[in-house]
């Protein structure tokens, strides 16, 4: 089988390939009221059974493996189509775990598509210690900012990480807890957009009263929760990176057999060749990084190192073949609207999310050395 992947998991490769060409291509060129294809997109991957595949079972989801998610991201974005995003359900993310109160007025209605969380990490450089909370009685107050927030404005929630301490003032560890974004307190500082095309907030805590069954799970759990979901967001990044890649590969291919001005296709130049040639080596080996570290995954072992020397080199090798392919197609891939001017936008953020490229590389050292974690 190709790529190693069983019978069962190459039929689902090809209907994939089916639902981008039947479903996605259709709706791009009918170029709908963006709600009205949101949700003809959702219909038909429920009915293809795609929409279910990140949600647990006793949400009515068919949970996915592993591996299976990372295949089926990857032909998503090597779809190079916005409207793939509609495709999945939404998923527990960081509540996965959540029970009682914190179930049924969170987990619930983020399952049923009701209620949507944003994620509160990335520390703002002007406040004047990390985001904290005081546990006063049943409850905690909040104090803080976070300066990074995506979809901060919209969601109904965030989800933040908070360094908690006693009333006395002794420190209890870090939680993650959950933030209405309009509860008392909590105030937007600053909106602004990436160049990929993302929408982000800068966020406020002043006082802001949460009770404590807002945490999720235990005080003192807040860093391992927020690193143990970002572990699976840098798995999902990596094959959104290689998905990148392989679209451009393509597009490529195209290119350089197509005629030229010169009278001769690009392809048949050897330099042209070497460059086209390092863009597919590369290319090759980020996914084979991608596909053992997605196996590995699914045994259930600690796979931090691996999910970050994947989420590097996925990356930064995204980085390098984007940048390639605007290159060996010329000027007209930097005009506004070609789908490469975007790529090229959206690629550059990967590098950053979920963990700056140095940072994780200082911290796969970390696990190593200090931890003796991670395989070769
Ligand atoms: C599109 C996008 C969406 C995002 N969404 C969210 C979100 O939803 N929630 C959230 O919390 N955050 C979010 N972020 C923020 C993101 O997590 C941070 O940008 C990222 O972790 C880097 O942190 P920073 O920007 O503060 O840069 P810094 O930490 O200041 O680092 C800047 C650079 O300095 C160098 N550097 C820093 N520290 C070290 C070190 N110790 N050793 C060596 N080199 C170092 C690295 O080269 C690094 O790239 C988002 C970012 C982007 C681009």
């Amino acid at each position: 089988m190709p790529d190693q992947l069983s019978a069962d998991l190459f039929d689902v490769k090809a209907s994939a390939e089916r639902f981008i060409e039947e479903v996605i291509r259709p709706l791009e060129a009918s170029g709908g009221d963006p709600a009205t294809v949101r949700r003809t997109v959702q219909q038909a991957s429920q009915e293809a059974g795609f929409f279910y595949k990140t949600q647990p079972e006793e949400f009515g989801g068919r949970p996915a493996s592993i591996l299976e998610l990372t295949m089926l991201r990857e032909i998503w974005a090597a779809a190079n189509s916005a409207l793939t995003s509609h495709i999945f359900g939404p998923g527990p993310g960081i509540l996965h775990t959540a029970e009682g109160e914190l179930r049924k007025h969170y987990l619930e209605p983020v399952m049923r598509g009701e209620k949507r969380g944003a994620f509160g990490f990335t520390e703002s450089d002007q406040a004047p210690r990390p985001t904290w909370g005081r546990v006063e009685g049943e409850n905690i107050i909040i104090n803080g900012q976070k300066s990074y927030v995506t979809g901060g404005d919209t969601a109904d929630f965030v989800s933040a990480l908070v360094n908690i301490e006693a009333a006395d003032g002794a420190k209890l560890g870090t939680a993650m807890v959950v933030i209405d974004r309009t509860a008392p307190g909590v105030v937007i500082d600053r909106q602004f957009a990436s160049m990929e095309g993302g929408g982000h907030v800068a966020m406020a805590f002043n006082d802001v009263c949460v009770p404590a069954w807002h945490v999720i799970g235990k005080i003192g759990e807040g860093m391992p929760r927020a690193l143990g979901n970002i572990g699976n967001v840098r798995l999902m990044v990596s094959a959104q990176a290689t998905g990148m890649c392989l679209w451009a590969l393509d597009f490529v291919e195209n290119h350089l057999q197509a005629p030229h001005r010169s009278g001769t296709p690009l392809g048949a130049r050897e330099g042209v060749r070497l460059r086209y040639a390092d863009m597919r080596i590369e290319t090759y080996v980020a996914r084979s990084a991608l596909y053992r570290t997605a196996r590995l995954a699914d045994t259930g072992e600690n796979v931090v190192n691996e999910t970050i020397a994947a989420k590097v080199f996925c990356t930064e090798t995204a980085g390098r073949v984007i940048d390639g392919a605007v290159q060996l197609v010329g000027g007209q891939a930097l005009v506004k609207g070609h789908p490469l001017e975007s790529l090229y936008r959206q690629v550059r953020s990967l590098r950053l999310v979920e963990g700056a490229s140095d940072l994780l590389r200082i911290n796969l050292v970390k696990g190593r050395l200090e931890l003796g974690k991670g395989r070769l």
